[in-house]
């Protein structure tokens, strides 16, 4: 029996020419599995009997939305602070908000997220955060979408970044603790959800931990077949940071010490040249 079917729609296809299309097109799914694709006249007779039978007329039927890059567990403080300038945003507007959290409040935004996503069409997220799991348990999995998750690593503790305009502290026991909780992390969540959770190692940014961490991480992640999901780029205090200790820009940077390839998903960006 054909649980849904989709009729009339202009689809688009990501077959043939260009992103390919179907002009009065037809989908039918069974389970998680679409089994038919083509001309509403060619499928009716055969699927129209479906349990659920959507009229698409006038609408576009495509696949999901990827959206590579996203901290849907910030969504309740979405906005904020968007009036000052971008040095000071991270620490002086977003931060603060932290230590009032409570428990739970993340998970709500990260629900709200990715139900708003939904409705506007994305069904795969990529999400890093500190510790991601509560999220891939609570909100991704149950969701039905899908999503590459990573916790971040990096050497920040407290008093790690006093002055922008010098060289940040690093801890090294952070770093490790960090690198070992993302392993456990990949580990317990790696193909969850009947696949739909997959994970990356996720060396936070370049101005956040030391060269040493950076590619042991990388490394970490190349000897598992792994993709290393990172912050590239991303603000003025990471700037000054990667100029004060390498006197260049970020993304020379890490194409100097061998770190950008194809294994690399580079985030935000905003800062490069
Ligand atoms: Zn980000």
């Amino acid at each position: 029996m054909t649980d849904i079917y989709v009729k009339n729609g202009f689809l688009l296809t990501m077959q043939g020419e260009g992103v390919g299309s179907i002009q009065d097109g037809a989908v039918a799914i069974e389970g998680n599995t679409i089994v038919a694709v083509g001309k509403t006249a060619d499928l009716d007779n055969e699927y129209g009997g479906a349990e659920h039978v959507f009229d698409a007329k006038g609408k576009a039927v495509l696949p999901g939305f990827v959206d590579a890059h996203v901290h849907t567990s910030n969504t309740l403080i979405r906005g904020e602070g968007q009036d000052v300038p971008e040095i000071e945003w991270m620490l002086k507007t977003q931060a603060p908000f932290g230590p009032h959290y409570r428990p739970g409040d993340r998970l709500l935004g990260s629900a709200l997220g990715v139900l708003e996503a939904v409705k506007c069409g994305t069904t795969c997220f990529g999400e890093i955060g500190g510790n991601m799991a509560p999220a891939a348990e609570k909100v991704f999995g149950p969701s039905g979408v899908r999503a590459h998750l990573a916790n971040t690593i990096n050497e920040i503790g407290p008093g790690s970044r006093p002055d922008p305009h010098k060289p940040y502290i690093f801890f090294s026991d952070i770093g490790e603790r960090k690198l070992k909780e993302s392993i456990e992390f990949i580990d317990k969540w790696e193909g969850a959800f009947d696949g739909r959770i997959t994970t990356m190692f996720s060396p936070h940014a370049a101005d956040m931990m030391s060269e040493e961490l950076l590619l042991r991480v990388k490394a970490e992640a190349n000897e598992r077949g792994m993709m290393s999901h990172i912050h590239i780029a991303q603000g003025g205090r990471e700037a000054i940071q990667i100029k004060l200790r390498f006197n260049t820009s970020t993304v020379k940077y890490l194409d100097s010490i061998g770190f950008l390839d194809n294994t690399i998903i580079g985030a935000h960006c905003h800062q490069t040249s």
